[in-house]
């Protein structure tokens, strides 16, 4: 998945637990990695008939049932889009409206924006099956907790500061949670000043243009919050707050460009000033 992961497992069975884990993530890469190749993408995208287990269907059914359910600002069949732009083979380009039309209208699938949220909730399910006490695992910046410190205490997850090495906050999570962070520091280039980052609006096929610098997303279901940060991102404050709104299911901490930060009244957020978002205003 083109990123480091770190597991950290408590517990007797927390060797095989790993072991399992790091088997269940080589299998992912291979079925949904963005090099395409024989994998299941690659064949979906090429338009073959592709047999898939049950399990790649209900990936693939709860990659479109989100991108229904945020209007389309999580959209996973953006790789021709990310591929024109240069962000899956670091070959950076600015491409003419002509290609990016073309290649908004390909439709091809990617899960980049989700898969790491999947495969944390896909940790847990192997977790669930064993003789472990706790676990924190780092799968390239997406957290994902399970179980409880040993001391009773919340997990504490840094969020990052988008404009440098160190925190601006702590979200304190209890018990087993996704904690994923999208930002335009993650990816990106810089052309004539200006800077192009990997997350695509799908209505313009430009890298979303939304006044955020990072969203993080708290929520049991790993998946679901990768999708949303993703999402959220591309949709801004305003909508990102409405849509808050209107869920019950997840948590969000929006950066603003000019460092500001808004959390949701339940995103356990510590460590720095900052607005709270509420149920009603
Ligand atoms: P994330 O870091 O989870 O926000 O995912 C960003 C990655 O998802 C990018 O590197 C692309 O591969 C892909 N992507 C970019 N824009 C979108 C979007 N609006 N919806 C879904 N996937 C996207
Ligand atoms: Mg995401």
């Amino acid at each position: 998945m083109d990123t480091y992961m770190d597991i950290q497992i408590w517990g007797e069975d927390g060797e095989i637990a790993a072991s399992q884990i790091g088997d269940m993530l080589r299998q992912l890469e291979k079925d949904w990695s963005a090099t395409q190749g024989n994998s299941v993408i690659g064949r979906l995208n090429r338009g073959e008939d592709v047999e898939l287990t049950a399990q790649q269907q209900e990936l693939l059914q709860k990659a479109k049932a989100m991108a229904e359910r945020t209007g389309g600002a999580f959209d996973p069949q953006l790789r021709s889009v990310s591929l024109a732009w240069g962000f899956l083979n670091k070959a950076y380009e600015i491409p003419d409206a002509k290609t990016i039309e073309k290649a908004l209208w390909e439709k091809q699938w990617d899960m980049g924006a989700a898969i790491k949220g999947y495969a944390g909730q896909q940790s847990v399910s192997v977790l669930d099956t064993m003789r472990v006490d706790r676990a924190l695992l780092n799968l390239g910046g997406n957290v994902q907790t399970y179980g409880s410190k040993a001391d009773g205490t919340p997990w504490s997850i840094g969020i990052q500061n988008p404009r440098g090495a160190d925190y601006v906050g702590v979200v304190s999570v209890e018990g087993t949670a996704s904690i994923v962070t999208s930002g335009d520091y993650q990816r990106y280039f810089e052309q004539d000043g200006i800077r192009y980052h990997h997350i695509m609006d799908p209505k313009t096929g430009y890298p979303a243009d939304s006044g955020l610098s990072s969203v993080t997303v708290i929520c049991r279901d790993g998946m679901t919050a990768d999708a949303l940060s993703t999402a959220l991102f591309v949709m801004g404050l305003e909508e990102g707050t409405a849509f808050w709104r209107e869920s019950s299911d997840f948590e969000a901490v929006f950066i603003l460009s000019d460092g500001q930060i808004y959390a949701t009244e339940g995103a356990g957020l510590s460590g720095c000033e900052f607005e709270v978002i509420r149920r009603e205003n």
